[in-house]
């Protein structure tokens, strides 16, 4: 094999305004253009060394968000799957529709008190995200007329409607015997 053949030359040719770049970069490298062109981007890019310029903030943001995204979709998949692996069987529809919001679409605006479900399960209590209030039931009249208080509560004691998750905890919540 010649010397041609084992060491090719490239040429072609170049638009105005990206040639003034190159040679403006290359002035300020201190090196011929031609030098520059192959020393500083084209052996970088093939030793895998050149990394792509994000565009600005805006798009560091959209990466970073979608990245969060990801891991709370892993997330939710692992503790799914942790679920299934505990209980031998899928979560339910009411579980899913409490969790996945939780978990994927953390509100912005919202502190993390809105985020915790009132109902605590283990006692078969609703308790107050805020205060720590409980309401306890002894039989299914006194569970419906809780989880009215529970909503009143909220309005009179705290000054606010019930969050989306707290709202759909209890909309789901069917009376299951008295608490503990
Ligand atoms: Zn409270």
């Amino acid at each position: 094999m010649g010397y041609n053949e084992r060491n090719p030359s490239f040429t072609f040719r170049f638009g105005e305004y990206r040639h003034g770049k190159l040679n403006k970069l290359a002035k300020a490298a201190k090196m011929p253009t031609v030098e520059y062109v192959r020393n500083a981007i084209l052996d970088p890019f093939l030793n895998g060394d050149l990394i792509p310029k994000a565009k600005d903030d805006l798009a560091v943001e959209m990466t970073k968000l979608k990245l969060e995204k990801i891991k709370a979709e892993i997330e939710y998949l692992k503790l799914k799957n942790k679920y299934i692996e505990t209980f031998g069987t899928p979560m339910s529809n009411s579980a899913t529709r409490i969790l996945k919001p939780q978990i994927l679409q953390p509100q912005g605006n919202q502190t993390g008190v809105l985020r915790m479900s009132p109902y605590d399960a283990k006692n078969n209590i609703i308790q107050c995200v805020e205060c720590s209030q409980l309401f306890r039931w002894e039989n299914k009249d006194e569970f419906l007329q809780q989880k009215y208080e529970f909503e009143r509560h909220m309005t009179n004691n705290h000054g606010r409607a019930l969050s989306y998750l707290e709202k759909s905890v209890l909309d789901d919540l069917r009376f299951s015997g008295a608490s503990i």
